[in-house]
């Protein structure tokens, strides 16, 4: 069973996929996938010892060593030019790990067809990288999970021009508007209210800095509305 951040990842990878899920830890996401015949390859990467051998547990327990291979190896360097994978997941990183992992592997990442990405933080690094790198983001959930909200993104190898409210919002997150994105945005207005707060407190509240936390409050009343 996966959790809902990981079930929105699952539900982005083409039937019939050819999978490297990079950072897989224990694996759950190809073995879900697997075990529910949605795909029939995949290659799980982990850099860290631990993750790989908790990785290499849930194949064996799951029964799965035919159709998965637990893989030591930093980032997309897990792949190999004779497992022809098409769509690459990278989740549950930081947008800055996840933009390096790809950029490392840029030469082969190119070559993947299908990107499904997670970034826990800094979604709009993900998707400056996707847009300076002939991908293009064809559809995103946001999901929470207590108090975390978490952004999903499935690009496909094709062009597109985000304008920088797309890069921050995501291009279909801020069409759709769910209750759950004003939710996560409602959270960084109330933050920033704090930020008003403290800086009105310090006597600064002509100041440069609370003029830009205007204009970011502003800009984001403006996409939620
Ligand atoms: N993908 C799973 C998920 O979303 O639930 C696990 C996320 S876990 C928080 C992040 C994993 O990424 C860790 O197991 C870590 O070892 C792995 N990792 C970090 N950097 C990596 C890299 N450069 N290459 C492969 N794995 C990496």
């Amino acid at each position: 069973h996966l959790s809902p951040r990981l079930a929105a990842v699952a539900s982005f990878v083409p039937k019939g996929a050819r999978l490297a899920d990079i950072g897989s830890d224990h694996a759950y996401l190809p073995a879900n996938l697997l075990i529910n015949n949605k795909i029939s390859f995949a290659i799980a990467g982990e850099v860290a010892k631990g993750p790989y051998e908790n990785a290499q547990h849930e194949i064996v327990r799951r029964a799965l060593t035919t159709q998965l291979e637990a893989r030591l190896a930093n980032g997309l360097a897990a792949i190999k030019d004779e497992d022809h994978i098409d769509t690459v997941t990278i989740a549950g990183m930081g947008g800055v790990l996840i933009t390096d992992i790809l950029e490392a592997g840029f030469s082969r990442a190119k070559r993947f067809e299908t990107l499904i990405l997670q970034p826990n933080t800094d979604e709009h690094i993900v998707r400056t990288w996707l847009n300076n790198h002939q991908y293009k983001i064809n559809d995103e959930v946001i999901e929470q999970e207590d108090n975390h909200f978490y952004e999903i993104m499935i690009a496909t190898k094709g062009t597109q021009s985000l304008s920088s409210l797309d890069k921050k919002f995501g291009p279909v997150l801020r069409k759709r508007k769910t209750s759950v994105f004003v939710a996560k945005w409602q959270k960084e207005l109330d933050r920033i209210d704090t930020i008003f707060e403290n800086l009105e407190f310090a006597g600064k509240a002509d100041s440069p800095i609370y003029q830009d936390w205007k204009k970011k409050y502003q800009q984001i009343q403006e996409v939620i509305k």
